[in-house]
């Protein structure tokens, strides 16, 4: 599964490569559960719209879309041929002549309609940039013509990711972004909570987007044993979690995220370097601190790897 710093990495790729483009049409595939709102509602909020920014929202990929209402209402795009968008086309065409230059803003500012359109990548999801004549791959559930003649697609194998829209700024994913965090807002997370400081690091309304692997690596880094009692740990225990996670993190993104589930980045190539993992997937190999064997543990079915001479 990507984790945020491969959500990261692929959300800086898109950003490049589609920033400023236009979606001129959308086609969706018939699959139903990659789609979180409805196809309609999707291809409304999609189509015609600018892609103003692509930027990670924990592991959600989110694209801040700008539709222009004058260019709405002066150039009602003609019905495709796609059928299930067509019905749609003829309905927003009626509207769009009914609202005059001046009411659309024309002379004033310009008025924009703001909306996200927000990807999750789930377990083997990935978005690509392509030229509209290169082979369409299987599962592929979504296809955005840019106008700048290329096309965005939705290839999703096993079907966990999901596709959704929002209006403006109403998208707003759970829990802290970990890497913007403040250290009293981070205290405040774990205040109280009796669970292992793993899984509360795990919990997505907590923290969003630590996952599993540098879950346990930052836990290794600050010197703490996953089964810790999440309230036990002190303030300067947790000044030193927080700043491990933030590295970790950050030393992943800066090399392009880890990963280990077959993953492709936003330009189509396979695989990213790996963080060297000190602790994860090393049961039974020597601390590379201390020689002592690396024990796993399952907390709430999730493996976990400590040193247990290093970590208290
Ligand atoms: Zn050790």
């Amino acid at each position: 599964m990507p984790e945020l710093p491969e959500v990261e990495t692929i959300a800086r790729g898109l950003a490049k490569r589609v920033t400023g483009d236009v979606v001129e049409s959308v086609w969706l595939g018939q699959k139903k559960e990659p789609l979180k709102s409805s196809a309609s509602e999707i291809a409304a909020t999609l189509e015609r719209s600018r892609i103003a920014a692509v930027r990670r929202m924990g592991k959600h990929i989110v694209f801040d879309l700008e539709q222009d209402q004058v260019h709405v209402a002066r150039a009602p795009s003609p019905a495709r041929g796609r059928s299930a968008n067509r019905k749609r086309n003829e309905m927003e065409s009626a509207q769009a002549s009914s609202i005059t230059p001046a009411q659309a803003g024309v002379g004033t500012r310009p008025t924009y309609n703001k909306a996200q359109w927000i990807v999750h990548l789930g377990m083997t999801g990935r978005l690509q940039v392509c030229e509209p004549q290169s082979e369409v791959a299987k599962h592929t559930h979504a296809i955005l013509r840019l106008s700048s003649g290329r096309e965005l697609r939705f290839v999703d194998p096993r079907r966990f990711g999901r596709l959704s829209v929002a209006q403006a700024g109403d998208f707003d994913a759970a829990g802290v972004e970990p890497l913007e965090v403040d250290l009293d807002r981070f205290l405040a997370l774990f205040r109280g909570r009796k669970t292992p400081i793993k899984s509360a690091l795990l919990n997505q309304n907590l923290l969003r987007g630590v996952g599993n692997i540098y879950a346990d690596e930052s836990l290794f880094r600050a010197g703490l044993r996953p089964r810790r009692r999440a309230s036990t740990i002190t303030r300067e225990q947790l000044g030193k979690l927080l700043a491990a996670v933030k590295e970790v993190l950050q030393e992943a993104i800066t090399l392009g995220g880890s990963s280990i589930s077959d993953y492709v980045n936003s330009d189509g190539e396979e695989g990213f370097f790996q963080l060297r993992h000190r602790v994860y997937g090393r049961e039974d190999e020597p601390c590379l601190v201390c020689k002592t064997p690396i024990k796993r543990i399952v907390i709430a079915g999730r493996s976990s790897h400590y040193c247990p001479t290093c970590q208290k």
